[in-house]
């Protein structure tokens, strides 16, 4: 009988983001020509095999998302991200420095920006936005429909700081 030994190293798809364990396997071809495992060997450490790559990744990703959770939560994070890049003031505790272009004159929330708090509506800062743009972003709701109608209007002639001043008049 004719015994065709095969050796494979790591038979996981290697386009997965994470490495897979290493492990090597000894085949040979059976006499009804199917490949028979002979032997297999992880060669990752003792630590790793006592639980399955699929059980380290799931239990991976719940620690991560849950820590995630708990960082983003944290004053300590909203206080490091919820800041002016440009001139350094913490948005978090209501700071904001006048003239200042990323600051935009508010720090977390601001009046509507379309009736110009006629509504009553507080939009939030979007702090992403504000950072790439280094212009202060906002994202609302105006509750005011006659204001908003009348900026759409206007919006296909003026620019927007135009048609704020149109509104006022
Ligand atoms: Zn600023
Ligand atoms: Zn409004």
């Amino acid at each position: 009988m004719e015994t065709d030994d095969i050796e494979a190293m790591d038979t996981v798809d290697d386009t997965q983001p994470t490495t897979p364990p290493l492990m090597h396997i000894t085949l040979k071809t059976g006499d009804d020509g199917e490949p028979v495992l002979l032997s297999y060997t992880p060669l990752h450490s003792p630590f790793c095999q006592q639980i399955s790559m699929q059980e380290y990744k799931e239990q991976a990703t719940s620690y991560t998302q849950q820590s995630v959770k708990e960082l983003k939560a944290s004053q300590e994070y909203k206080r490091h991200v919820e800041r002016c890049h440009s001139c350094g003031v913490v948005w978090y505790d209501g700071h904001v420095t006048q003239g200042c272009k990323e600051c935009g004159g508010y720090a977390m929330t601001r009046e509507c920006p379309i009736c110009r708090g006629v509504c009553g509506k507080r939009w939030r800062r979007t702090v992403d936005m504000s950072h790439s743009m280094a212009d202060a972003h906002w994202e609302g709701e105006c509750g005011h429909k006659e204001a908003a109608a009348k900026l759409k209007q206007l919006l296909h002639i003026h620019s927007i700081t135009d048609a704020m001043e149109d509104l006022q008049t």
